[in-house]
């Protein structure tokens, strides 16, 4: 649920269930003691209307001994005078919240409460003027509000008389009081139900997830990009993590191959200076033997000066490599895509090869499965830098205990590609190592000091400057037997309609 439209329902929960709840609690309190009080004063009709109008609740509380009274009245009038017949009947209503008044002619002669006396004296009725027919009383309201029933007689010496039964009605009835209480405290139980409620469903869809994120977001501040922030929500709180989780994933990514880069740039260097101060320090040495007249034949001086030669050959080798090796890796060297015809091409390439090969006695072959007039679209330069390598590698690998090198040349029609295999049959490649021969710096003997020579880039940039010919470059090789070095090429297609393509 969208956190839009969680506030909503939240904030219809906390207006409908506290209604709600209070309507049900509120009906049933109200008819528990709305029974409650039809037993205890034996009113009739079981309405609220009990609740909405206490009063007469307690004109019913009075009902009996009122009743008793206006027996006497009208039968035994002379019980009224019986001080003792009023006291019971005072004494009765006393629990009832009520008292009782007789009065002759202006005088009390029986005053049940003498403090309320004093302040409704003022709004009894005279005699005569008392609705003395009517079982509800009168209603006297202000400060002190009480109901009033009275009856008029005469007292047996020919006195006007009246009896009243006054009501306190600033005194509920018991469960009044209780509904009250009862509502009240179900009210707040019912408030702080549903506030618990609807924090609890608050925290637990907007407040944990973001203390998530925010631990999270501490954990990066403190460097650990290990913690990840995962929200089983869908709202924009989820998708917050989300985000979150993605940036962290690419800054890990980010830092990671820095820390990668960094570390590649520190081998770099290290293999980089490596490989100079190798034939450097021979220089040095070859030097400071010649000075020091170590090279005393004129036979010797001539090894020492060609050793230098060739050492000082191999750095300029190496430097040539690098920087080409540093254009081609930042994509500075700009291609130049021709159409070029395989067969012819290749043909070319041996030619160059053959006076070289005839002289280290090394056979060469080559096959072309291909049509003659296969073309694909290559840079002549660059492809040439390629099989060079590659064929360099074999000449510097080849095995000496066989009787004779051989380097085959390979190309097969693949369909939309031409496949160039270069197979010799040197001292091979470890199967560990074979993943890695197109790595820069790498060398499968593992020592620099490899007598061989070579930067370890011959690969590296033959790799790059296929991939950059939308082809594929791979080794295989077999310990002994020899290494195949397969690339592919892009054919070179002429569309239906003539244009070249
Ligand atoms: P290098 O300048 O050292 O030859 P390369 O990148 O050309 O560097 O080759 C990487 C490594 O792969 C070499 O050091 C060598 O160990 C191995 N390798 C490449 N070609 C061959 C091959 N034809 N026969 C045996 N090993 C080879």
């Amino acid at each position: 649920m969208k956190l839009k439209e969680r506030l909503f329902t939240a904030f219809f929960i906390m207006i409908l269930m506290p209604v709600i709840l209070l309507t049900i609690t509120a009906c049933t309190i109200v008819s528990l003691q709305i029974n409650s009080i039809q037993k205890s004063y034996d009113l009739e009709g079981g309405t609220v209307q009990i609740i909405t109008n206490p009063i007469q609740i307690l004109n019913r509380l009075t009902r009996g001994a009122y009743n008793e009274i206006k027996l006497a009245v009208l039968k035994t009038p002379e019980k009224l005078e019986d001080e003792e017949f009023i006291k019971k009947l005072n004494n009765e209503l006393l629990n009832k919240y009520s008292f009782i008044l007789v009065r002759k002619d202006d005088k009390f002669i029986f005053v049940g409460n003498e403090e309320k006396l004093d302040k409704i004296k003022e709004s009894l009725q005279e005699f005569g003027k008392n609705n003395t027919d009517v079982d509800g009383g009168t209603y006297i309201g202000g400060k002190h509000p009480v109901l009033i029933k009275a009856q008029d007689f005469y007292f047996s010496d020919g006195d006007e008389g009246t009896i009243f039964v006054i009501t306190d009605l600033n005194t509920l009835v018991p469960q009044l009081k209780t509904l009250v209480f009862q509502s009240a405290v179900s009210f707040i139980i019912i408030l702080c139900f549903t506030a618990v409620i609807l924090t609890l469903w608050i925290y637990r869809s907007v407040l944990r997830p973001l203390n998530r994120l925010r631990k999270g977001m501490n954990k990066i501040k403190e460097g650990d990009l290990d913690y990840s922030v995962v929200s089983d929500t869908d709202d924009e709180i989820g998708q917050l993590c989300e985000d979150f989780e993605q940036m962290r994933i690419r800054l890990k990514d980010l830092i990671n191959s820095r820390l990668a880069y960094e570390e590649e740039i520190r081998e770099l260097i290290s293999n980089i200076s490596h490989d100079l101060k190798t034939p450097l320090t021979a220089i040095k040495g070859y030097a400071e033997g010649l000075i020091d007249g170590v090279a005393d034949t004129e036979q010797k001086q001539e090894k020492y000066l060609k050793t230098i030669m060739t050492k000082a050959n191999d750095i300029s080798i190496l430097v040539d490599e690098l920087s080409f090796y540093a254009r081609i890796d930042c994509n500075t060297i700009p291609y130049s895509f021709k159409e070029i015809n395989l067969n012819e091409y290749f043909n070319d390439c041996i030619e160059e090869l053959n006076f070289d090969f005839e002289i280290k006695n090394i056979e060469l072959v080559f096959e072309n499965e291909t049509e003659p007039d296969t073309s694909v679209v290559a840079d002549a330069e660059q492809l040439k830098r390629v099989i060079n390598n590659i064929i360099g590698n074999s000449i510097k690998y080849l095995d000496k205990d066989k009787k004779r090198g051989c380097i085959r040349i390979h190309l097969k029609d693949m369909g939309s590609f031409v496949q160039v295999e270069i197979v010799d049959n040197g001292i091979g490649i470890h199967e560990a190592d074979l993943p890695f021969i197109f790595d820069r710096f790498y060398r499968a003997d593992a020592s620099r000091n490899s007598r061989k020579g070579g930067s370890g880039l011959g690969l590296a940039i033959a790799k790059k400057i296929i991939e950059d010919h939308s082809g594929r470059i791979w080794a295989e090789s077999e310990i002994g037997k020899g290494t195949t070095v397969f690339f592919t090429l892009k054919k070179y297609e002429k569309d239906r309609t003539g244009t070249d393509n």
